[in-house]
């Protein structure tokens, strides 16, 4: 077994020394997805994502989303606290992918389908600062912003009835696709339940109809068990002593932030609710304060880790309509952080298969080890 001796630990701790490893995990709630974690060196095919740096200035005269250039962009669909002097403010997407201006009917070509692209996107305009990132927002602040999404969500959904999903999620810096530096989150409301969130649906309803226990409930409880001992089937001795709460980031009285056993991208942390609740719908303001905390320390973390964190992250939670009910048990929303430091490559777009080449347990004790 070979040692990777010269790593880098900019938390200042030296790094553990830890076995290199080369292993498939597959994802205890989607088991379809997979992911190999393969730390040694020579074993990293992925070109570093070219960063180019974000746009850090608090004021741009000629931004659409800067606070005075409000007749740039559609008329606000809803503004926090208020109109003129807004910290939050909601406005349609210019450059809409889905739209509810024109009526097709749905197609069929042979194999191939379309669904009409009936739905609506807005743009949240996150902050009235124009550079400013969510780990230097004040929790208050970053509170207010998660009660917009939701607040707006619940508008949606009663607003229109075939409306099954709405998706919030944040593009920030060049390297996660962000095409207008003004901090700004968007919300996609749509006629069909993302894949994504379908696959986790689907496994989690599964495991429920089996355990009668919900999967992410299952594995914050594993997460918070601090030690498990694997014993070898046949000889019954001890196989390998896995500390399973090495893989919590912090926890809050409401909330706990985790890196996946399985994550897929190297430095990917989901935040959970810690008691089941389906829908982020059902959240109250006093637990969004909370969240809020626990989300601006997680991104201060990620920052310092990798010297300036670009990222994308996104809500999953329970599908309105039909199935809403029935999913309302097993499923459990949350919301996932998933930093930009490398381009998947052919590999990993052609076998579904990706690789990270930090184990999640060290990059959990990196985050961990930061002081903020
Ligand atoms: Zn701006
Ligand atoms: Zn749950
Ligand atoms: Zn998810």
């Amino acid at each position: 077994m070979t040692q990777d001796k010269d790593k880098q630990n900019k938390s200042g701790n030296p790094p553990a020394e830890a076995p290199a490893i080369r292993e498939i995990r597959i994802s205890p709630i989607v088991p379809t997805e997979s992911v190999l974690v393969a730390t040694a060196r020579g074993m990293r095919p992925k070109k570093k994502e070219e960063r180019i740096e974000r746009d850090t200035r608090k004021h741009v005269e000629t931004c659409p989303f800067c606070r005075g250039n409000e007749e740039m962009t559609p008329p606000a669909l809803m503004t926090t606290p208020d109109e003129k002097n807004w910290d939050i403010r909601i406005v349609e997407n210019l450059f809409a992918i889905l739209g509810d201006d024109e009526k097709r009917s749905n197609l069929v070509m042979g194999l191939q389908q379309t669904i009409d692209g009936y739905g609506r996107h807005e743009v949240i305009i996150d902050h009235s600062e124009h550079g400013i990132a969510v780990f230097d927002m004040q929790p208050t602040h970053i509170a207010e912003m998660f009660k917009a999404y939701r607040n707006r969500m619940l508008d949606l959904y009663k607003a229109d009835e075939r409306i099954r999903y709405v998706l919030v999620f944040k593009n920030f810096g060049p390297a996660a696709g962000a095409s207008i530096p003004h901090t700004h989150s968007q919300l996609i409301a749509m006629p069909v339940i993302p894949e994504n969130v379908h696959s986790e649906m689907h496994h989690s309803q599964e495991y429920y109809d089996k355990h009668h226990q919900c999967i992410f409930c299952s594995l914050i409880d594993e997460a918070l068990t601090f030690e498990a001992t694997i014993y070898d089937r046949d000889s019954g001795q001890v196989r390998r002593k896995v500390d399973i709460g090495q893989y919590i980031i912090e926890r809050t009285e409401h909330f706990i932030a985790i890196k996946p056993f399985a994550s897929r991208y190297e430095w990917e942390v989901h935040i959970f609710p810690l008691k089941h609740q389906a829908d982020f719908i059902d959240c109250s303001d006093e637990h969004l304060q909370d969240f809020a905390g626990l989300l601006q320390r997680t991104m201060k973390r990620l920052d310092n880790v990798l010297e300036g964190v670009q990222y994308n992250y996104f809500m999953h939670t329970v599908p309105h309509g039909e199935e809403y009910k029935k999913n309302n048990s097993s499923y459990h929303w949350h919301l996932e952080i998933t930093p930009r430091t490398s381009i998947p490559t052919g590999f990993e777009l052609g076998s579904g298969l990706f690789v990270n080449t930090i184990s999640p347990e060290e990059a959990a004790q990196q985050l961990r080890d930061v002081k903020l």
